[in-house]
C-alpha cells in the first residue's frame, strides 16, 4: 500500500480509503440489514492490505454503516482512522451536536472518531447553521476532550466556497484539518481548490475516484483517448485520481471481498501516472470535450434560468453521451432528473436570457430540444 502525508494532521493515510456505503446487505422481513459477516471479512481483508483511512456516515447503509464499521474493525481498532460526519439538519438547539456525535461514538464502539466531518456542506448550511450555532466551537470542545482528533468536512457547492470555509474557520480559531469532497476524471472542477486546501495544511480525500461506479463498467474512453491501447478504464480512472499530488486519499465504496483486492493491488503497485503523464491525459480529456458539438464548460454564467432547467446539468449529461460514450449512464442521469422533478425545455419562456450570458455562444434553446430527444427515445 503507498501511504501519503495527511496534510499537517501528522497522520500518514493510505493512497486508498474504504467508503463504507455499499456494505453488502441481506432482507429479512421487508428490512434491510449489513451483511456483518461479510462486512467483517471485508474489512479485514483491507487491513491487511494496507487500508487505514475508513469512512462511513450515520445514514449509510440504512443507517447500518457505523455500527457494521465499529464491529468490523475491533480487532484493530488503534492501527486506523476512523471517519464519520455529523449530519447539520439536526443541529436544531444547544448540545445536538454533542448528543449526535455521542450516538456516533456509540454506534462505532469507539472512544473516539479520527476525523469527525461537517457532513455535505454548502455555503448556506455553513453560515446559517454552523456559523450561526456555533458549531465550530462545539467541535473545538469535543477536540479539546478527545472525543474527535480533527475537525472536517465533506463538500457540495461551486469550488470556490471550499476557500471561504477554510478562510473563515481558521480566521475563527477552529481551522478545518481535512476535507472530502468530489474529484475524478470527469469531474476535475475541485482541483484548484484541493491545491488551496493543501496549501492550507488540511488532508484532501477525493470521493467518486471512478466517477461514482460510472467509469467502473468497461466503455469506449480510453480506446478514444490511445486508439486502443489496453488499460482498464477502472485503473486509468483510479491512477488518475492518485496521480494528483494534491490529493492523499481516494475513497471508494467497496462492495465485496473482489473489489477490496482489485482496489488494494492497484494503490499498492506503482499507482500514479508521471506528472507528464497526467497532464497528457487530463489535456486530453478536456480537448475530447472541446470536440464536442455542445461543447458546454459548466461555468453557470446562464443560470439561473427564470422557468428553472437546470442548463449546464442537461448539457453535462450530454457529453457523458456523447463524448464518453458513458451512453447507459447518461440515460440513467436524466431519467434522475426527470424524476426529481427537474425541468425540461416544454417549460421554457423563451426569453434568450441564458443565451446572451452563455460566453461559448451556444443555442441553448436549440440544444436543449435536441439533447432531451435523444434522451427520450
Ligand atoms: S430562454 Fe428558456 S432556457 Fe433560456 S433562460 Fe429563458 S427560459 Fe431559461
Ligand atoms: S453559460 Fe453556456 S457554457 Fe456556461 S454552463 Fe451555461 S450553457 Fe454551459
Amino acid at each position: 500500500m503507498n501511504y501519503r502525508q495527511f496534510g499537517s494532521t501528522g497522520e500518514r493515510i493510505s493512497a486508498l480509503g474504504f467508503g463504507c456505503m455499499r456494505f453488502p446487505e441481506y432482507e429479512k422481513d421487508g428490512k434491510k440489514n449489513v451483511d456483518t459477516d461479510k462486512v467483517d471479512e471485508m474489512l479485514a481483508k483491507a487491513y491487511e492490505r494496507g487500508v487505514n483511512y475508513f469512512d462511513t456516515a450515520p445514514y449509510y447503509c440504512n443507517g447500518g454503516s457505523e455500527a457494521a464499521l465499529g464491529h468490523g474493525v475491533k480487532p484493530f481498532r488503534d492501527k486506523i482512522l476512523l471517519s464519520t460526519k455529523f449530519p447539520t439538519e439536526v443541529a436544531k438547539k444547544p448540545g445536538d451536536y454533542r448528543r449526535q456525535l455521542e450516538s456516533s461514538l456509540e454506534r462505532l464502539g469507539t472512544d473516539h472518531i479520527d476525523f469527525y466531518h461537517f457532513w455535505g456542506i454548502d455555503k448556506e448550511i455553513y453560515d446559517d447553521i454552523i456559523l450561526k450555532q456555533n458549531l465550530l466551537e462545539d467541535a473545538r470542545k469535543a477536540k479539546e476532550e478527545g472525543l474527535i482528533r480533527h475537525i472536517s468536512f465533506s463538500f457540495h457547492d461551486d469550488p470556490a466556497v471550499i476557500q471561504y470555509i477554510i478562510d473563515t474557520s481558521e480566521a475563527q480559531g477552529v481551522p478545518m484539518e481535512s476535507m472530502l469532497c468530489q474529484y475524478n476524471l470527469l469531474d476535475r472542477s475541485n482541483e484548484q481548490m484541493m491545491a488551496y486546501a493543501r496549501s492550507k495544511g488540511l488532508g484532501t480525500v477525493a470521493m467518486g475516484p471512478v466517477g461514482g461506479g460510472r467509469l467502473a463498467a468497461p466503455t469506449e474512453l480510453y480506446a478514444k483517448l490511445t486508439g486502443g491501447a489496453s488499460i482498464p478504464t477502472y485503473e486509468l480512472a483510479f491512477k488518475f485520481v492518485l496521480g494528483n499530488p494534491d490529493l492523499c486519499c481516494a475513497l471508494s465504496g467497496m462492495e465485496n471481498l473482489d473489489m477490496v483486492e482489485k482496489n488494494t493491488a492497484l494503490a499498492s503497485g506503482s499507482v500514479s501516472f508521471s506528472q507528464e503523464e497526467w497532464k497528457q491525459l487530463g489535456d486530453a480529456m478536456d480537448n475530447l470535450k472541446k470536440f464536442s458539438d455542445l461543447y458546454c464548460t459548466g461555468c453557470k454564467y446562464c443560470q439561473p434560468c427564470p422557468a428553472g432547467i437546470v442548463i449546464p446539468q442537461i448539457f453535462n449529461m450530454y457529453t457523458y453521451y456523447n463524448v464518453y460514450g458513458l451512453k447507459d449512464h447518461a440515460r440513467k442521469l436524466f431519467d434522475q432528473y426527470v424524476e426529481k422533478g427537474g425541468v425540461l425545455s416544454d417549460a421554457c419562456l423563451d426569453c434568450g436570457k441564458c443565451e446572451k450570458k452563455c460566453p461559448q455562444h451556444l443555442k441553448i434553446r436549440e440544444n436543449l430540444k435536441m439533447v432531451e430527444a435523444i434522451f427520450k427515445k
